[in-house]
């Protein structure tokens, strides 16, 4: 049994139980080469942008 911790879908951001169907999609991250995420299968059919998501800081 290999320890995994939570999972959390890409998408909308809530825990992916156990068992549950998701789907898999390759990500670009700013501080790496990428990163393989989950997202909910039936409930997330929207395929999440390759760039990571979130508040970007920005200076004008
Ligand atoms: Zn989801």
């Amino acid at each position: 049994m290999s320890h995994e911790g939570m999972r959390i879908c890409w998408t909308c951001q809530k825990p992916i139980r156990p068992g549950e169907k998701t789907r898999k999609t390759d990500v670009f991250s700013a501080s790496g080469p990428g990163a393989t995420v989950e997202y909910h299968a039936p409930l997330c059919p929207v395929t999440p942008p390759p760039y990571q998501r979130g508040p970007v800081p920005r200076s004008h």
